[in-house]
């Protein structure tokens, strides 16, 4: 599955070790989110096509590699990969944002797409942010919505994934997975095993 690539970082292991503590507090939960997404995002962009802008230093003058960064969308599935887009944001500032709020039933596991707000997709390279794929149903759904607004590339961010959601979600050859760690499995209510618990109730206190 060459689209799918585990990204082998100590200092993203030890941010998800320290999610993974169930005593860990929301606010704490959401810079560890943070800082993986930062990881993940650079490692997905580090061999990225240069623009060149002039700058001046203090000393002179000069031509620099530079990211088009209003090219890139963030697109976050609410509401677990809302501190995704703000770690994404804080290394791409002038990067858009499009959000998608996609709910799976807890009882069928199946996803529905409440609402949708994207920006002008044509052309740009859209980075979908969800911290967890569990059975791989509201990434493919995400997927599915997007690319219908021809995006050049489409970019998926993950923190942890069970093997079932990567099987899902990798016959999506045009899209590239960025993922922390892909964990044993799933439970019968579709958590991942050990995983991070609900990735959206522990952000938010829920
Ligand atoms: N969503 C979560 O937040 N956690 C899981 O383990 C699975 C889906």
């Amino acid at each position: 599955m060459e689209n799918i690539k585990i990204v082998d970082n100590m200092v993203l292991k030890n941010a998800l070790t320290n999610l993974r503590d169930k005593n860990l507090k929301s606010s704490q939960v959401r810079k560890q989110i943070e800082i993986i997404a930062k990881i993940l995002l650079i490692e997905a962009l580090k061999n990225e096509n240069p623009i060149y802008t002039e700058v001046e230093t203090p000393l002179a003058k000069g031509l620099f590699e530079a990211l088009e960064e209003d090219r890139y969308v963030i697109v976050p599935i609410l509401r677990a990969g809302l501190p995704m887009l703000n770690g994404c944001l804080e290394v791409l500032p002038e990067a858009k944002a499009g959000f998608l709020t996609i709910k799976r039933d807890e009882e069928t596991l199946k996803s529905t797409l409440f609402y949708e707000r994207l920006p002008d997709l044509n052309g740009k390279t859209v980075i979908i942010v969800d911290p967890m794929v569990a059975t791989g149903g509201s990434l493919e759904h995400a997927i599915s919505v997007i690319k219908k607004h021809n995006p050049e590339k489409i970019i998926s961010l993950n923190i942890v994934a069970s093997p079932e959601g990567i099987r899902n979600v990798s016959k999506f050859k045009d899209v590239l997975f960025y993922i922390g760690q892909i964990d044993k499995g799933l439970n019968d209510k579709g958590y991942i095993i050990p995983g991070i618990g609900d990735a959206g109730d522990r952000a938010f206190n829920t």
